[in-house]
């Protein structure tokens, strides 16, 4: 992808589910994420919107499960809120990536957790700690009412199915972005 706009599908990726406009870029400028090419380009405004939806639908393209796992790993998970209103923490939760969990949480009741009994808080704490949440594992046994070496082996399975499905889904958008990306370019 020398000649392309992003320098790696992640990039791309970063850019596409984090698109706010010219900030973004900056910050991608300031991370060495973006080629110059892409800033002559003007990545911002109108032509970062449109590349940024169009790297979504390609992405959307190859299905819901591989589509919610790339909204985990790249949506933010909340967005700064600036509402004032009293009771206000500051943020809003961002719906999309609850909903891509959710959908993950789903599908790894079967596939990954098929020998456990599970509900859906147990699945979504496993998925959410695959994806980076903080909480840790004592904490999250403690909620859940379950065991904490039990809730570990679950974890774990977890993060294996996941960590192969999305090596998969990467591997593939390494060819759906390539195009993309030197189209746009
Ligand atoms: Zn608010």
């Amino acid at each position: 992808m020398n000649e392309g706009l992003f320098q790696s599908v992640n990039a791309a990726l970063q850019f596409a589910y984090n698109y706010q406009g010219s900030p973004v870029l900056s910050v991608m400028n300031r991370m060495g994420q973006v080629s110059g090419a892409a800033l002559g380009k003007g990545l911002a405004g109108v032509d970062g919107a449109a590349q940024a939806g169009m790297i979504k639908r390609h992405v959307a393209s190859m299905g819901k499960f591989p589509e919610a796992l790339i909204i985990a790993e790249f949506a933010p998970r909340t967005y700064p809120c600036s509402c004032r209103s009293l009771c206000c923490l500051g943020y809003t939760r961002n719906q999309q990536w609850s909903d891509a969990v959710n959908n993950i949480a789903d599908i790894v009741r079967i596939e990954a957790l098929g020998e456990h009994k599970t509900t859906h808080p147990i699945r979504r704490a496993c998925v959410e700690k695959f994806f980076g949440c903080s909480v840790t594992q004592t904490r999250m046994a403690e909620t859940l009412d379950i065991h904490e070496s039990t809730l570990s082996r679950m974890i774990g399975k977890v993060r294996r199915y996941l960590t192969q499905q999305q090596d998969q889904v990467m591997m593939g958008l390494e060819d759906v972005l390539n195009c993309v990306v030197s189209k746009i370019y």
